[in-house]
């Protein structure tokens, strides 16, 4: 295991120590999961739970009800989420898609092996890798990690990754963490330490850090760079720029990635 991946795992401990366990994901049924993270991209959870309390008013919130409302219809209700022509469609043609390549089962989409899944949830419109695994890991219960603002920042603030590291480099390291693990307990760890991070990212880790208070502030959880950047064999200029970098804005300082994040538990304060 990469020394990265490693600390992850440290930091984790740390973290459920600090804060307990978590409960994730708020969603009654794995359909409802579903429509949430959809409906959760980029706009606020409270106006997710509107848009949900409206479909459950409606008695859509099931296959069967999705089916059969309208585009028009969907659309007014799930208004108070944004984007609501963009996810009026989005949620419309998953439905679509699981009648006509699964039998209308969330379980038999989820039977299939996780690569698989997730190359058939990214081909639909308005997945992006982050609602892929969202609804992989909470909806179909399959070990991926959630990577989101709050990982990403907690990973380059760290000096664990350069700061424009992709999406697929910050979940490998994540994933990494647990990969000594069956599968389901991966994906529990997977489900609370996203749900911890997000904590982590509400209470200390902000645009501005709160570096003070923060359960992750001790030493060993800033390690020097260099030994990590090459354990991940980034070339010599990259780690010099990512080094400078960190030492000019250290990791009191704040950043503007606040804008991405979509996360119910950040949106539900
Ligand atoms: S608030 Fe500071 S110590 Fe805590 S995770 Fe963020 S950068 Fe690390």
């Amino acid at each position: 295991m990469s020394r990265s991946s490693s600390l992850l795992g440290q930091m984790y401990a740390t973290l459920a120590d600090t804060y307990g366990p978590q409960h994730w994901w708020p969603g009654e049924t794995p359909l409802e999961v579903v429509v949430g993270a959809y409906l959760t991209q980029n706009t606020s959870w409270r106006g997710v739970e509107l848009s949900i309390k409206n479909l459950k008013a409606e008695n859509l919130l099931h296959l069967e009800g999705l089916r059969g409302v309208s585009e028009e219809e969907l659309r007014i209700l799930i208004r108070p989420s944004g984007f609501m022509l963009r996810k009026a469609a989005a949620i419309k043609t998953f439905i679509a898609f699981l009648d006509r390549e699964h039998d209308g089962s969330l379980a038999q989409l989820a039977a299939n092996p996780t690569e698989s899944v997730r190359n058939q949830l990214l081909a639909l419109p308005g997945v992006g890798p982050e609602t892929a695994d969202a609804i992989l890991l909470y909806a179909l219960d399959h070990p991926v990690m959630v990577v989101d603002e709050y990982l990403r920042r907690l990973v380059t603030r760290h000096g664990l990754l350069h700061e424009k590291a992709r999406y697929a480099e910050i979940q490998q390291i994540a994933l990494n963490a647990f990969v000594e693990d069956d599968a389901n307990t991966r994906a529990q760890h997977y489900n609370e330490f996203h749900a911890l991070i997000v904590e982590l990212g509400k209470r200390h880790c902000k645009g501005k850090a709160r570096c003070e208070t923060c359960p992750l502030s001790a030493s060993i959880f800033h390690p020097p760079l260099l030994p990590i950047a090459d354990d991940l064999h980034l070339d010599a200029s990259e780690v010099r720029r990512a080094q400078t970098k960190r030492l000019e804005a250290p990791r009191l300082a704040s950043d503007n990635r606040d804008k991405g994040a979509a996360n119910p538990r950040e949106r539900r304060q």
